[in-house]
């Protein structure tokens, strides 16, 4: 009966983490629009960027797909649901030329920074859009605007380059989940090319990642290891893992499960920062800290920058369901 005394560690845990209220509305969406309408629902795209949710809610009928032209013809009266990054204008005509029924769960704060890109537009600005080519919000915000009126510009050396045709006619969105540091050096850059660059009426960068780089930088300085949840495909988790290490974590990873975990690799740490990107579920934070215990003496620190409120209302339509939990 041999006694192993496990090492110490020490996890500092992130707060806010996780779920944002743009997240939970499009999660509430779907669940609310299979109580409503049955199964199928289709949702146009991965609903939030994370397998644990497509997958829970595939379980309970939800049908993924990337494109309107693959929802069946038997299923046209089922159900649509746009995912939380936004579509560009042409989906929903489109679905409206398909006679379907949508259900639109772009985050509210994202449907804001189309507006703001349609605002600069209507007062005769060309758009520059400071985010990651291929994102589906990217793609979405530069669909709000006809061809040709939106620059894309993703780095300082994208500003350095950027030859507008009008300089002095310019007014800049941004992504919702780029990193704040990063992209204050690209607007910086921006304004000292092109002094009269019109700023948004409002930050584009969302409350919740701001919120969720703060607490990482807090808790980052010293940690042998950070480890964020989140899959590779979700923008707001990779920045949380660029933050960590730029605040002084010795190493970064994005995990999207415990199982994941190379043991090997991790080898003995003393301090371990913990956070999860918006798209990410709060058991997936559970599971790894429980695979933490087993193996270290674990006792958890807080590392709490800020408290949310936010909550976001669902569609109108649905509004009358109710949401039991399951
Ligand atoms: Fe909305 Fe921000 Fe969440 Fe994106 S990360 S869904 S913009 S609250």
């Amino acid at each position: 009966n041999i006694q192993v005394t496990k090492p110490a560690l020490t996890i500092r845990l992130c707060g806010p983490r996780g779920f944002c209220a743009g997240v939970d509305r499009a999660i509430q969406i779907v669940v609310l629009a299979l109580k409503a309408y049955g199964a199928p629902v289709y949702v146009r795209h991965e609903i939030v960027h994370n397998r644990y949710v497509v997958e829970g809610l595939e379980a309970k009928g939800a049908v993924f797909v990337e494109e309107l032209d693959e929802i069946p013809a038997e299923h046209r009266q089922q159900p649509v649901v746009f995912s939380a990054h936004g579509v560009p204008k042409s989906v929903p005509e489109d679905a409206q030329a398909r006679n379907l029924f949508y259900l639109d769960a772009t985050c509210p704060l994202v449907s804001k920074v189309h507006k703001q890109a349609m605002r600069h537009q209507r007062l005769g600005r060309h758009v520059v859009l400071i985010g990651h080519a291929g994102h589906p919000e990217v793609i979405g915000t530069m669909g709000q605007l006809p061809e040709g009126t939106v620059s894309l510009v993703d780095t300082i050396a994208d500003a350095e380059a950027y030859i507008p045709a009008d300089p002095d006619n310019l007014g800049y969105v941004t992504q919702t989940t780029l990193s704040v540091d990063d992209t204050a050096g690209v607007i910086a850059k921006l304004q000292e090319r092109f002094p009269n660059l019109t700023a948004p009426a409002a930050d584009s960068i969302c409350y919740a990642t701001t919120n969720r780089q703060e607490a990482v930088k807090e808790a980052a300085p010293g940690c042998d290891l950070f480890i964020v949840v989140g899959a590779p495909n979700s923008s707001n988790s990779k920045r949380l893992v660029e933050v960590a290490l730029r605040a002084g974590a010795r190493r970064s990873i994005l995990v999207q499960r415990a199982s994941e975990l190379n043991w090997d690799e991790i080898g003995q740490i003393e301090t371990l920062g913990l956070s999860a990107g918006a798209s990410a579920p709060e058991v997936i934070v559970d599971e790894i800290i429980e695979a933490f215990k087993q193996r270290f003496s674990a006792e958890i620190e807080l590392a709490i920058t800020a408290e949310e409120t936010e909550n976001f209302l669902v569609n109108r339509e649905l509004r009358a369901v109710p949401l039991t939990i399951e």
